[in-house]
């Protein structure tokens, strides 16, 4: 039996402090409320996710332009999107149904095979299985549908068609098509219009109108539609396929903040005019931007790029993530030494804290406490208040923050002086500490590598501890040393060891 959570429980309540909902252009849904609060720019405030089947939610995320490599930039973009879809899988129980589109027919692809002499295709492939790569590399799972524009032409070719025939788009002397904003009310709802950076163009009725197919240019690639040749232009692309695979409404459509305008407008714009709706999709998601500490934006055009192989060969695909669940999804990251540092120490202390309660439970048997009375009301506790601020906007810096939180108050039980132990509760926090922390898609190798390697390594590192201590207790400067260089060694193949507790622990990097 699937879980419903309630809507207005009052935890809930407390903890989203929602505002009475202002006149806004958002439309709430109607359908089953799955107990969680999003922000969405429409409505400029969190709003209930309200679905109309309780366990099952559509999702479509923008995906790249696949004309070069992937960068930091794309990689917190789409590891926050992974976590935000992870939260709602296995937190909420939603069946989710996830969708990317990829652009495969692109000016900058164009240029691209121009420059390499080879066919737009081939670019388009070979930059796409990269990226494919870089996500498995950063445990970002696969979306249900991946589409490529190349391969949806006649769906595209039939909703253009359809705008034409009803007057919401008009076909100029160049064989282009454009969405005429002006038959379209609502144009601007998602954010206080600016300049949609369109080119200015004699044959456009109003500035704000955007092209929804390219007439032909020469030597470029194009496919054939009753109004003429050409190609179809980027926000088309998103709306016809999600209304394919969708229909007239999706639940969550998401994508970086700078797609926000003019792109998500005008798929927004487009698609209410096409399905004759005035809400198509419901819950926008929108990444805050990576920067890289003192530059501006990360991006192709400044040259300040860092790829995804370079990222992973300093840090672990589970630091990075470590760094963004600490980070709120809407709000820019600063990339930064000192971030990274931050989140290794952060995903260390819950790597040495496993650790520790295998040997806690394995090394200090005594005799049984009574375990009632210790530290699993907390547990409790910490479990009610992290699906509350999880239900909050996907409030994953709180989450983690009441982990660690749960982790200092149970080192302190393991610590007690006294004849008596508690495995039980100590036992359950790290199975529960361990489960949310998959769940938000950390993979904590060390926990699963081979049983044998990971003996080996406890013996060394057992021996060293006791050198170490001996070497202490006599001042030895010259063995203390030898230990030093036997740790840094040891961290230079990524197993880090801890030497500020009694007993011996250690990590994988
Ligand atoms: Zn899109």
């Amino acid at each position: 039996m699937r879980r419903v959570f309630p809507v207005f429980t009052r935890k809930l309540s407390h903890v989203c402090s929602l505002k009475p909902f202002k006149e806004t252009k958002w439309l709430m849904p109607n359908g089953n409320p799955i107990g969680a609060y999003v922000y969405n720019c429409v409505a400029d405030q969190k709003v209930p996710v309200i679905l109309s089947d309780p366990h099952i939610a559509t999702w479509y995320s923008c995906g790249p332009t696949v004309y070069d490599s992937a960068h930091l930039g794309h990689a917190s973009c789409y590891v926050k999107i992974d976590i935000i879809q992870r939260i709602l899988k296995e937190f909420f129980r939603i069946k989710l149904v996830t969708a990317m589109g990829v652009t495969d027919i692109d000016d900058k692809i164009i240029q691209k095979a121009k420059e390499t002499k080879s066919d737009f295709r081939t670019v388009a492939k070979q930059y796409e299985h990269e990226f494919w790569l870089d996500m498995a590399s950063l445990n970002v799972e696969k979306p249900l549908i991946v589409a490529r524009v190349s391969d949806h032409i006649p769906a595209i070719e039939n909703f253009i068609k359809k705008m034409i025939d009803s007057e919401v788009a008009y076909v100029t002397n160049d064989g282009s098509v454009y969405f005429d904003t002006e038959k379209y009310d609502s144009y601007g709802k998602l954010q206080k219009m600016q300049d949609s950076g369109e080119p200015a163009d004699t044959y456009k009725k109003n500035k704000m109108d955007f092209a929804l197919w390219k007439g032909q240019k020469p030597g470029e690639p194009s496919w054939t539609t009753t109004w003429g040749d050409g190609r179809p232009g980027w926000h088309i692309e998103c709306s016809a396929m999600v209304s394919k695979f969708f229909g007239s409404q999706v639940d969550f459509h998401a994508g970086g903040i700078d797609l926000q305008f003019p792109h998500h407008e005008n798929e927004e714009a487009q698609s209410c005019a096409f399905h004759n709706t005035k809400q198509w999709a419901n819950y926008w998601i929108h990444i805050g931007h990576l920067h890289v500490k003192g530059d501006n934006k990360m991006s192709k055009s400044l040259k300040n790029t860092i790829t995804i192989p370079q990222l992973l060969s300093q840090h672990s695909a589970d630091t990075f993530r470590m760094a963004c669940l600490m980070s709120n999804y809407r709000y820019p990251m600063e990339y930064s030494d000192e971030l990274m540092k931050t989140a290794e120490s952060v995903l260390n202390k819950f790597k040495f804290f496993l650790k520790d309660t295998y040997n806690y439970v394995n090394n200090n048997a005594i005799e049984n406490g009574d375990y009632k009375y210790q530290i699993l009301d907390s547990l409790q506790k910490v479990e009610e208040v992290n699906l509350d601020v999880l239900k909050s906007d996907f409030d994953t810096a709180s989450c983690v923050n009441n982990l660690l939180n749960l982790v200092i108050k149970t080192n302190r039980v393991m610590k007690l002086e006294t004849k008596e132990f508690y495995p039980i509760p100590v036992l359950l926090i790290a199975e529960y500490i361990t489960s949310v922390l998959m769940k938000l898609g950390l993979k904590l190798q060390d926990v699963s590598e081979s049983i044998e390697h990971n003996s080996l390594i406890d013996t060394l590192v057992e021996f060293r501890h006791i050198v170490r201590q001996n070497a202490l207790g006599r001042k030895d400067k010259e063995l203390l040393n030898a230990c030093d260089i036997v740790r840094d060694k040891m961290k230079a193949t990524k197993v880090q060891i801890n030497d500020s507790e009694k007993t011996p622990s250690w990590v994988f990097k």
